[in-house]
């Protein structure tokens, strides 16, 4: 069955989100513009991935839980998970490790967690926006050992790409790339998958219905594909 994505989406914990990036409203966007099948991968944690996966589930969407990485190199590498436990793990373990710098929130935006009820239920204190001191290759490798798979996002962007601050995407390491619509693109292997989403940090920007997947019922799926099986 072919859906239509977006795995690529910020709530309002990501300081660079807007505050009306509730999993509700992520949730009943997404459903109004006729995608199935969505992501949650805010930048470094995953403290809305339980509220995100209960009002997907409201609105009978298919839900990834993910993060999106920032590694030493600055590059961003989305993760996904076949369970928003495994995902929230790895979450942890990621905002643990960043370097204890307050967010600013005046400066850089309010990092919002959300309850299952869609309501206010705190703020994360580090700033999400640096990086983690794991390298890409690290990163790759742990979240594949809690059972995820990694996608190198935006990969034809200048800035915090793969391409861009490695200079090259490295053979082997990756079965699927994201790409970003609207960009020149390199040319890449035809054994790679490409994903199209839309990085959105507002509702508008959410995806339209363009973009689908086959065969992608659950995030266990989901995995697999990216994992190459
Ligand atoms: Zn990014
Ligand atoms: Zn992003």
């Amino acid at each position: 069955m072919k859906r239509y994505y977006d795995l690529h989406i910020h709530s309002c914990l990501s300081p660079c989100a807007s505050d009306e990036m509730t999993p509700a409203n992520i949730a009943g966007m997404a459903h109004i513009k006729g995608l199935s099948l969505i992501a949650l991968t805010d930048h470094n944690a995953a403290h809305n991935l339980h509220a995100m996966a209960n009002a997907a589930a409201e609105y009978g969407l298919i839900f990834i839980p993910g993060i999106e990485v920032n590694t030493i190199e600055e590059v961003h590498v989305l993760t996904y998970f076949a369970q928003v436990d495994e995902a929230v793990a790895f979450g942890n373990t990621l905002y643990d490790a960043l370097p204890h710098i307050q967010n600013r929130t005046d400066i850089f935006g309010n990092q919002i967690i959300m309850d299952e009820n869609d309501q206010f239920a705190g703020t994360l204190d580090k700033l999400l926006l640096q990086a983690v001191p794991f390298s890409v290759d690290d990163v790759v490798r742990m979240a594949k050992t809690a059972g995820g798979c990694s996608v190198p996002a935006h990969i034809n962007r200048d800035s915090f790409s793969i391409t861009a601050n490695l200079g090259f995407l490295p053979p082997g390491l990756f079965h699927c790339v994201e790409v970003a619509k609207n960009l020149p693109c390199p040319d890449l292997d035809s054994n790679l998958k490409v994903l199209h989403s839309s990085d959105a940090h507002n509702l508008g920007a959410i995806s339209e219905p363009v973009e689908t997947l086959n065969n992608i019922s659950n995030a266990k799926d989901f995995v697999y594909f990216v994992n190459g099986i």
